[in-house]
């Protein structure tokens, strides 16, 4: 009887890298995490895992999703790489090509938070729900939108974590942290805006600080501006800053106040508490994506 086909899923993070291999329908078979170092090493790391794998001839494409800014244009000279990251190293790093020649097999590249739209949609708090969005507040602010079941690219790649909000000048007088906007989204509510305006991390900030109102004020605006262009089914907060449950509740009313009653619909209206939510997958979310990715693009 021949074994079941299986395939490769990276979640390629500034800070960490998960390398998984699945079955593409949600199951995870082995799964391995390291710290990113520089490329070469990481990708060796990567590629040591998955090489058995690959010699059995048992998986498929891999998945790949990255942070970035990363080159998805499939016939542009530098498709696959990643390219003008502020991430020491990893400048101009051609990760698809890498991975592809070392391993033998088709690598499918997508954003970090596109594969974490992609797994939320097949298996997790999105199920099936279309168009959805996954938002990432964590070291920096992304979001990945899933849309007649493919994940969204255009000209380049969506950066929703840049798009602009009022900033409250009157109880935050911080500059923000964009090296190339200043105070836009990722600017005035990313983990590291939080920590330089407070000098402390996030999760060691007490729940009654009043920098969680203005993390709040500037999420639910992003997402009432998000609603008002993409007009999701379901939005979901992952990230390391969401850690923090208790902000789910004060961004729902935000957004609620920001749109204040002209989307009628009940999700927004009565049921945002179910509208707006946490990941069902945990810290899966963006392998199990990328493993799907793999999958689909047999
Ligand atoms: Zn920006």
């Amino acid at each position: 009887m021949k074994s079941k086909l299986l395939y490769g899923g990276i979640e390629a993070g500034g800070t960490k890298f998960v390398c998984a291999v699945g079955d593409g329908d949600g199951n995870i078979i082995e799964k391995i995490q390291f710290p990113t170092a520089a490329p070469a090493e990481t990708l060796k790391t990567a590629v040591f895992f998955f090489k058995p794998f690959v010699e059995s001839g048992a998986l498929k494409n891999i998945g790949l999703g990255s942070f970035g800014p990363i080159d998805l244009e499939i016939n542009s000279v530098t498709y696959g790489y990643i390219t003008t990251t502020p991430k020491p190293k990893w400048q101009n790093t051609n990760i698809v090509g890498a991975l592809e020649t070392e391993l033998g097999v088709k690598v499918i590249f997508d954003t970090d938070v596109n594969a974490a739209a992609f797994g939320e949609f097949m298996f997790g708090a999105s199920k099936d729900l279309d168009p959805s969005l996954y938002i990432t507040i964590g070291t920096g602010i992304g979001g990945g939108y899933v849309i007649g079941s493919k994940t969204l690219k255009g000209l380049a790649v969506p950066e929703m974590g840049h798009i602009r909000v009022l900033h409250d000048w009157k109880d935050d007088d911080f500059s923000g942290v964009c090296p190339y906007h200043g105070d836009c989204f990722e600017g005035l509510a990313s983990g590291v805006a939080i920590y330089k305006r407070t000098g402390k991390k996030a999760e060691v900030i007490d729940d009654n600080d009043a920098v969680w109102d203005l993390e709040a004020n500037y999420i639910g605006q992003a997402i009432a501006n998000l609603v008002l262009i993409l007009s999701p089914k379901k939005i979901i907060l992952g990230g390391g800053v969401m850690h923090s449950k208790f902000l789910f509740a004060g961004i729902r009313k935000k957004v609620q106040e920001t749109l204040n009653n002209y989307v009628q619909h009940k999700d927004i209206l009565e049921n945002i508490d179910e509208y707006i939510i946490p990941p069902a997958l945990g810290d899966n979310s963006g392998v199990l994506g990328a493993i799907a990715l793999a999958k689909e693009a047999e």
